[in-house]
Formats: structure tokens, C-alpha cells, sequence
């Protein structure tokens, strides 16, 4: 059977990397987290000076320095211009200010062409705000996952412990929800649920009920 390409879409921390990865790991297909190329061009400008309005120079940045996934033990790493900048994408300050940067359509124009090359062979899961959408419409399989934004925040919240980075629980839920409204109402590309994409709420759902629940809609594609 050919392979073939899975959008998963959704708020921020809805789960749809974890899952993502999961699955493209089971099917041994490739992983594409878009999310981090837009981060990647976030952390880019605070790296170079470059204002969060400036959409030209935001845009040059993605010719200068092109990013790239390499697959590895410890997972697939962020690479960019040398640099290893995998943790340094999930900063706050670039947290914080990627939905400015991901609203401007000249960024987004680029990007989703190196998306679309990605997967033009088959054999991806993508996630992303705008994949079944405007960047893979065709897409054999999309997914939309949703959860509450408290449970959200408690699950961002329990990832950052692990990570010894502690923030005020409501002032992170405050973040989640600000990040949503901007994503959800920019004029290109808004974060929405395509006509076709299936709908789960993952809220009190495990990860592998997650999983297996996608895994039943792949099936009954393939
Ligand atoms: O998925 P993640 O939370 O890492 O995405 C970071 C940000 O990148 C989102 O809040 C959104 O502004 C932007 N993004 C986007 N389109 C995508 C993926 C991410 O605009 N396909």
C-alpha cells in the first residue's frame, strides 16, 4: 500500500507533536513539526536584531538560514545555521512572540513551500495550525485535536517541571489562550478545522487512547 500523508491540527498544547510522533515512529514515516520552523525564525530574529514587524527582513532570515531535522536517539533535533537550537525554540521570549511572526503571509508563503516539498512523496505526518487546511488540503488523513485550555495549561505545566522550568500555572493558561485567539484570528492561514478533519477532544484522554483512536481513521484510509 502507498503511503500516505497525515495533518494533525489544533490549539497550542492540544498534544498533536506527541501523538505525531508516535505514529510516525509506528509507521515509520517521517515527522514534521512546522510549529518549530516557525519558532526557528522567532528565535532567529531575537538572535539577529531583527524587529517582530519587520516581514521582510523576517523573510530573508529563511533564505539566510535554512532549517533542517536531523533524526537521532535523543529524538529528531532543531538544526539551524550549525546550531543545535532544539531547546532554545521552546524559550518563552520565542514562545511569547511566534504568533507575530507566523501571522505575516511573505513568512508563511515560504515555509509552507519547504512544507509542501517535505511532503510531496507521501509518508509524512505533519502538524501544525493551517496543514489540512492550506498546506497538504489533499492529505489522506486529518485530525483536529482539541482540549480544554486548563487542561492544557496543566499539561504544559507538568512538561515544564520536568524540565526544571517553573511558571505561574495561570499565567501560562493565560499564554496558551492568548497564542490561540492570535492564531485563530490572523488573516492568513487561521488555525481551523478543515471540512474533512476528523475531530477529537482529547480532554481525559491517555496518550495511547489518543493514538489508537487516530490510528482506527488511518486504518480505514489505507
Ligand atoms: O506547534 P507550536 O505550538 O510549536 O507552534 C508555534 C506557533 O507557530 C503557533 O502558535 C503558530 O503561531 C505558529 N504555527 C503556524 N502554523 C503552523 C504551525 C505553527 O502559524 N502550521
Amino acid at each position: 500500500m502507498g503511503k500516505i500523508n497525515i495533518a494533525i491540527d489544533g490549539p497550542a498544547s492540544s498534544g498533536k507533536s506527541t501523538v505525531a510522533k508516535i505514529l510516525a515512529n509506528d509507521l515509520g514515516y517521517i515527522y514534521t513539526d512546522t510549529g518549530a520552523m516557525y519558532r526557528s525564525i522567532t528565535y532567529l530574529a531575537l538572535k539577529h536584531h531583527i524587529s517582530f514587524s519587520d516581514e521582510k527582513k523576517l523573510t530573508e532570515l529563511i533564505e539566510r538560514y535554512p532549517i533542517s531535522f536531523q533524526s537521532t536517539t535523543k529524538g529528531q533535533l532543531v538544526i539551524c545555521d550549525g546550531e543545535d537550537i532544539t531547546d532554545k525554540i521552546r524559550e518563552v521570549a520565542v514562545t511569547n512572540n511566534v504568533s507575530e511572526v507566523s501571522a505575516f503571509s511573505k513568512v508563511r508563503k515560504k515555509l509552507v513551500q519547504q512544507q509542501q516539498e517535505i511532503a510531496k512523496f507521501g509518508g509524512v505526518v505533519m502538524d501544525g495550525r493551517d496543514i489540512g487546511t492550506v498546506v497538504l488540503p489533499e492529505a489522506e488523513v486529518k485530525i483536529f485535536l482539541v482540549a480544554s485550555a486548563t487542561e492544557r495549561a496543566k499539561r504544559r505545566f507538568k512538561e515544564n517541571l520536568g524540565k526544571g522550568i517553573q511558571e505561574d500555572f495561570d499565567v501560562l493558561k493565560k499564554e496558551i489562550e492568548q497564542r490561540d485567539y492570535l492564531d485563530s484570528n490572523r488573516q492568513d492561514s487561521p488555525l481551523k478545522q478543515a471540512e474533512d478533519a476528523i475531530l477529537i477532544d482529547t480532554t481525559g484522554m491517555t496518550i495511547s487512547e489518543v493514538v489508537t483512536a487516530i490510528k482506527k481513521v488511518i486504518d480505514q484510509k489505507r
